[in-house]
C-alpha cells in the first residue's frame, strides 16, 4: 500500500463484518430523531490527521450517529467534542471542536485511528470483526513511518496496539505508559459518555493523558 489515499479507498469500501456492513447501513436509513434532517455517511470511516506524525491516537470504533453520521471518527459527538478540546489545549488540534467534516480542524503530530472502522451495535465488536480490521491498523503503521508513540483509548484499543507491535499487554488501566524499544504505549479510558458522566474519566486525568503525549511524541 503505497499511500494514505489508496489505503482509505479500501476502508471505505470494506463489507467484510456483514453484521457491521448491515448496522451502519440501517443506523443511516432508520435515523434517530435528532438527526432525521441529515444525511448519514454510513460507511466505515478512515483515521484522519497528520501523516508524518510521532503521535498516532487509537480509538475503539465510530459512534453510530457521531462518525457514522458526520463521515469522520469523533466527530459530532461528546467524545469527539473531549478528543478536540484536549488536544486543542496541548497543541495537536487547530480548533477546540470536532462537529463536522468540513469544520477546518487540522491535526498537527496526531494521527486518528480506531481499532474497528464500522460503528458497532451497543459500541461492542465481535473478537472476529476487530481480527477483521485489524489489516487496516497494519497498513496505517506502514505508512505512518514516525510514530514513536501510541495512545490507546481504552482496553480494545490497547490490545490492538499490543498486536500491532507485537508486544505482551499487560494489565490496562488509565495513564500508563509501557515503554519497547520499538514503540512507547499510553493508555487512557475512552472519553466515552459512560465515562466522562460519571466521573469515571475527570478533565483532568484526561488532560493530563495528553500532557504525557505531548512530552513523549516532541
Ligand atoms: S469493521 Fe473493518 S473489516 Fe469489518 S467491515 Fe468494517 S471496515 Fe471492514
Amino acid at each position: 500500500m503505497k499511500s494514505i489515499e489508496s489505503l482509505n479507498k479500501k476502508i471505505v469500501t470494506c463489507k467484510k463484518c456483514p453484521r457491521l456492513s448491515a448496522y451502519i447501513r440501517d443506523v443511516a436509513k432508520n435515523k434517530v430523531r435528532r438527526f432525521k434532517d441529515e444525511k448519514y455517511f454510513g460507511k466505515p470511516l478512515s483515521g484522519f490527521g497528520d501523516v508524518n506524525s510521532r503521535l498516532l491516537i487509537v480509538g475503539l470504533a465510530p459512534a453510530a450517529h457521531g462518525g457514522n453520521r458526520t463521515g469522520r471518527m469523533f466527530t459530532g459527538d461528546s467524545s469527539g467534542d473531549w478528543l478536540a478540546k484536549v488536544m486543542y489545549k496541548h497543541g495537536f488540534a487547530s480548533i477546540p471542536t470536532s462537529q463536522k467534516k468540513d469544520d477546518g480542524l487540522v491535526l498537527k503530530n496526531a494521527y486518528i485511528t480506531a481499532a474497528v472502522r464500522c460503528a458497532p451495535p451497543q459500541n461492542k465488536p465481535t473478537r472476529e470483526e476487530i481480527e477483521n480490521c485489524f489489516v487496516f491498523l497494519e497498513k496505517e503503521k506502514e505508512i505512518l513511518k514516525n510514530v514513536t508513540t501510541v495512545l490507546c483509548l481504552g482496553k480494545i484499543a490497547y490490545d490492538a496496539a499490543c498486536k500491532l507491535f507485537r508486544v505482551k499487554p499487560e494489565k490496562f488501566g488509565h495513564n500508563k505508559l509501557f515503554k519497547y524499544d520499538s514503540i512507547q504505549i499510553l493508555t487512557s479510558y475512552h472519553p466515552s459518555k459512560q465515562n466522562t458522566q460519571t466521573g469515571r474519566l475527570t478533565w483532568n486525568q484526561w488532560s493530563a493523558v495528553f500532557a504525557k503525549a505531548k512530552r513523549l511524541s516532541q
